[in-house]
């Protein structure tokens, strides 16, 4: 039988030598650049996935020198790596790193950065946007001018890629007229997750899930993103924001149209991003008086997260008086198609919620007739569980015969442990992204009309919101949100998975 033909881009898998590349690292000295970035590129080269012939160029504003910054990043490696911290391989990554001061705003800046860069024609060369995105467009700007974009370069950008469909617009225009789409990576580091990839494996590599993938099958989907932490030092940007737009927009979503979307051709980028695209324009709009229907926005006040006392959104630093910004969302979400009319997705994510936990449930129909008898016979529908964070597991749960004479029947998890299985480290997000953009495989990257469908879904519940003019419903910090988000689920006969 003949085979889909393979996308002519590098796959994750099947990879030759690693090119030579330089990577300039704007927000060089930020928290994403010395928490995840660094440390992944580390890694990767740790791996031998990064050739010894790249560059990682740190800038920012900060009057430091090269062996500042080295000595920096070095202690933000050790800190966040761990045991995978070895001081042999780092004295050879370390060879890798430069660091330039550039303002980005200062277009005289970019000629230092302009020196250092040279001219490596074998080198690829890739920029990432690690700074707070009112910088892109002077990045974009003074780099075109400063003449240092190689008609292949490559531009990552972080999210969050604008406040509503027309500053995304804005921004994309910016960056859409220095390099081409193809070349432009905009990261939702869920993309990168492994246990992300394993859904896609789960439901494209096995027969066994796809005839249950619909309506008729699933009786509802639950997507939960749950944090302890609250706006850590972050107040004012998180003010600006609100869960919506800083969750929802983007992590959530993606989540969704990976669980949603139709089988791709193949796995080509544009083969799996045209499928998602196709989810995303297939929601049922949310706005004016539905949204207050399918939608829940809180905010959490003072309380216990585990033994921690800690203070209410509104006594943050940054937070301004009497803020109506939530912290806290639930939606019921709908995708209009044939495979899953009817079927609802509930969406829910916050800060200061009871526990640090990403996770998809999908729950199937219960039997339509049970021939046992006991408490777990027929209400207990089959459940397959996907959990992203903390740890990344895939476990189904099934009814089986409890041990002894009579014949009671009992939930267990069938689970797939995949540390067990496969004895190998899971790649961190950052590390599968950096590499991917490094290798050119735009897969798990948000193109242009992504982000843009995925505004156009979540612009008219804020427009809702703020029509409505009513506050958030308060939370106690170390709860599972208001009570009117087990309202919002329970008012189609379900609950939230952990409330059970
Ligand atoms: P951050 O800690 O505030 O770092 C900002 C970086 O930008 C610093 O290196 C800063 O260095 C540099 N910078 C600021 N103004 C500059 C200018 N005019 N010219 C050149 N460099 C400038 O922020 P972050 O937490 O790393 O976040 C960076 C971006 O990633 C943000 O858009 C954020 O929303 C996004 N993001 C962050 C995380 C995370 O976990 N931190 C997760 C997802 C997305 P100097 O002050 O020395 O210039």
């Amino acid at each position: 039988m003949s085979r889909a033909p393979r996308s002519s881009e590098a796959s994750s898998t099947t990879r030759g030598e690693p090119p030579a590349f330089d990577l300039v690292l704007f927000g060089g000295t930020g928290d994403l650049a010395m928490r995840k970035l660094l440390p992944a590129l580390y890694r990767r080269f740790a791996d031998q996935q990064l050739s010894p012939r790249g560059r990682i160029i740190g800038v920012a504003r900060s009057d430091i020198g090269r062996s500042t910054y080295v000595t920096k990043a070095e202690a933000a490696c050790r800190l966040h790596l761990g045991a995978a911290f070895d001081a042999k391989q780092w004295s050879a990554f370390a060879g890798l790193i430069d660091y330039v001061r550039v303002d980005a705003t200062i277009a005289a800046d970019y000629g230092a950065l302009a020196s250092t860069l040279g001219s490596r024609a074998e080198a690829l060369r890739l920029f990432f946007l690690s700074t707070a995105p009112d910088l892109f467009a002077a990045i974009c700007r003074e780099l075109a001018a400063a003449g240092i974009v190689t008609p292949d370069a490559r531009i990552m950008l972080e999210k969050p890629l604008g406040e509503d469909a027309a500053s995304a617009e804005r921004i994309n225009d910016i960056v859409g007229a220095m390099v081409g789409e193809r070349q432009i990576y905009r990261i939702d580091h869920y993309l990168g997750k492994e246990t992300v990839q394993n859904l896609l494996a789960l439901r494209f590599g096995n027969t066994l899930f796809e005839p249950l993938w619909r309506r008729g099958q699933v009786q509802h989907v639950q997507i939960t993103v749950g944090e302890q932490l609250g706006v850590e030092g972050r107040g004012d940007f998180y003010d600006r924001t609100g869960a919506l737009r800083d969750m929802v927009q983007n992590h959530l979503l993606q989540l969704l149209c990976i669980l949603a979307m139709e089988p791709p051709a193949n796995s080509a980028a544009d083969a799996v991003r045209d499928e998602k695209l196709k989810v995303l324009r297939a929601l049922r709009p949310i706005g004016d008086a539905e949204a207050l229907l399918k939608t829940v926005r809180g905010q959490y006040r003072a309380g216990l997260v585990g033994s921690a006392k800690v203070p209410g959104y509104l006594d943050e630093p940054g937070v301004s008086a009497g803020s109506r910004t939530e912290t806290f969302v639930a939606i019921k979400a709908e995708i209009d198609t044939w495979r899953w009319a009817g079927v609802p997705f509930y969406l829910r994510t916050g800060k200061r919620l009871q526990e640090h936990l990403a996770e998809i449930v999908v729950t199937f129909h219960e039997v339509p007739h049970s021939i046992f008898d006991g408490p777990f016979s027929a209400q207990t529908p089959n459940r397959l569980v996907i959990r992203l964070q903390p740890d990344e597991h895939i476990t189904l749960r099934i009814l089986a015969k409890s041990p002894g004479e009579a014949m009671r029947l009992r939930p267990v998890d069938l689970a797939l442990d995949l540390g067990e299985s496969f004895k190998a480290r899971p790649l961190d997000a950052y590390e599968r992204l950096l590499g991917d953009a490094i290798h050119g495989n735009l897969t798990l990257f948000m193109r242009r009309d992504e982000v843009d469908a995925a505004w156009r879904w979540i612009d008219p519940i804020r427009a809702a919101w703020a029509a409505d003019g009513t506050e958030p419903r308060v939370y106690p910090a170390g709860t599972w949100g208001p009570a009117t988000a087990n309202a919002l689920i329970a008012r189609d006969g379900f609950a939230w998975h952990d409330e059970e």
